[in-house]
């Protein structure tokens, strides 16, 4: 635990981290440089942000950052934790300050909630508060207590002088497991207690640390969230299907399907939409980036087990396991939108004419389907740029 926010860095700019390798999580500067570079490109950013973001993070104004965790496994701080290239705990703990996080606090008990107050009195209005789980509201909330108190009065106390509100984790963004039916403690998301806050929302089961990460360097940056989408998730981690960047779509596309655990389809790699894989209706970029920094196919459908939908609302915790997904993308690549075509404009009737030939229907159930898949519903994720 940090007891003050500033770092001796008066010297130090982005042109000498060199100096200053202890606070970049051993990184030299042109590793540290790449990795913020990196982590702007992966949110569709130039690299000019990257350096800005390297920047922001050495400027020596670490802001403190309270952490708390409800109804949940800590799974998400878990992920977090075994992060590589560059460790990310290490960086993290350097670029904020983590002044309360009950898996990571060095104190404990009166001493851990004594420093809680102390910052969140200190730095009001200032502080980032980051939820880990859900918050049950049945009751007055006592299924869910923290140092004697229910955790609903511990997070709203903790959101009022909160500068920005993260919710990181399924549970914390939509209530996760403990909100399934019949959800015996009445179980809710954090923004769903927090009305009229500004919640982002990381969700997965655990989500990439990287999402988490790279939301929490815009943050610092730019002092205000990247851009968000209309269930309040950074665009550029939630923007694109599972089902597109797949490494087992080519099979789906030719047909090769697993129909159970351990068949022959199964030990070959193929596609796993037959035993309830939900690729195909979530929105997440776990395919592009993986888990735990160990190369490709680190990543749930990379191992075998079907995506069961973990960053949905209405699908992770939701829909059964073994459930068919809502394949939004039944037509072959060639029938698709051009790539340039403004959102939600119908195709042109060439390219209807090419969506009707291929999928041999008539022309206007092509247009009609082409209609639907160019423009995205306003309640689901769309991909336009950050500038
Ligand atoms: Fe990959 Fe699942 Fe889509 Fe198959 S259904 S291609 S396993 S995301």
């Amino acid at each position: 635990m940090q007891d003050t926010h500033e770092i001796d860095l008066a010297s130090y700019t982005a042109q000498d981290l060199d100096s200053y390798r202890g606070g970049l999580a051993g990184l030299t500067r042109r590793e540290f440089l790449e990795y913020c570079i990196g982590i702007a490109a992966t949110m569709g950013l130039s690299s000019t942000v990257g350096i800005r973001m390297a920047e922001a993070a050495t400027s020596g104004l670490r802001p403190p950052v309270i952490w708390l965790h409800g109804q949940e496994c800590t799974g998400c701080t878990e992920s977090l934790l075994r992060s590589q290239h560059p460790t990310l705990e290490a960086l993290i703990l350097d670029t904020i300050s983590l002044d309360y996080h009950e898996t990571l606090c060095a104190g404990a008990g009166r001493q851990a909630e004594a420093h809680k107050h102390k910052v969140m009195e200190e730095y009001a209005g200032k502080y980032v508060l980051v939820t880990e789980g859900a918050t049950p509201t049945k009751d007055g909330g006592i299924y869910c207590k923290v140092a004697g108190r229910p955790y609903i009065e511990q997070l709203r106390e903790a959101a009022e002088g909160a500068a920005a509100i993260i919710a990181i984790g399924s549970c914390a963004a939509w209530g996760g497991i403990q909100a399934a039916d019949p959800n015996p403690t009445g179980a809710r998301a954090t923004h769903e207690v927090l009305e009229g806050r500004i919640v982002v929302n990381i969700p997965g089961c655990p989500p990439s640390p990287y999402n988490f990460l790279s939301t929490v360097l815009y943050l610092l940056t730019f002092n205000k969230p990247p851009e968000l989408d209309g269930e309040n998730r950074p665009k550029f981690a939630y923007g694109r299907l599972i089902h597109e960047n797949c490494e087992r779509r080519p099979h789906f596309d030719a047909g090769r399907f697993a129909l159970e655990f351990g068949d022959y389809g199964h030990r070959q790699g193929f596609c796993l939409y037959k035993i309830g894989c939900k690729g195909p209706e979530t929105y997440a970029n776990c395919p592009a980036i993986g888990f735990g920094d160990v190369g490709a196919g680190a990543w749930p459908v990379g191992t075998g087990a079907p995506c069961f939908g973990c960053t949905m609302q209405q699908t992770g915790f939701r829909k059964p396991i073994h459930a068919l997904a809502d394949v939004k993308t039944f037509a072959p690549p060639t029938a698709f939108p051009e790539v340039n075509s403004a959102k939600g404009q119908s195709i042109t009737p060439a390219a209807a004419a090419v969506a009707a030939g291929a999928a041999g229907v008539l022309v206007g159930a092509g247009a009609v389907a082409m209609t639907k898949l160019g423009g995205a519903p306003t309640d689901e994720p769309t991909r336009d740029d950050e500038s």
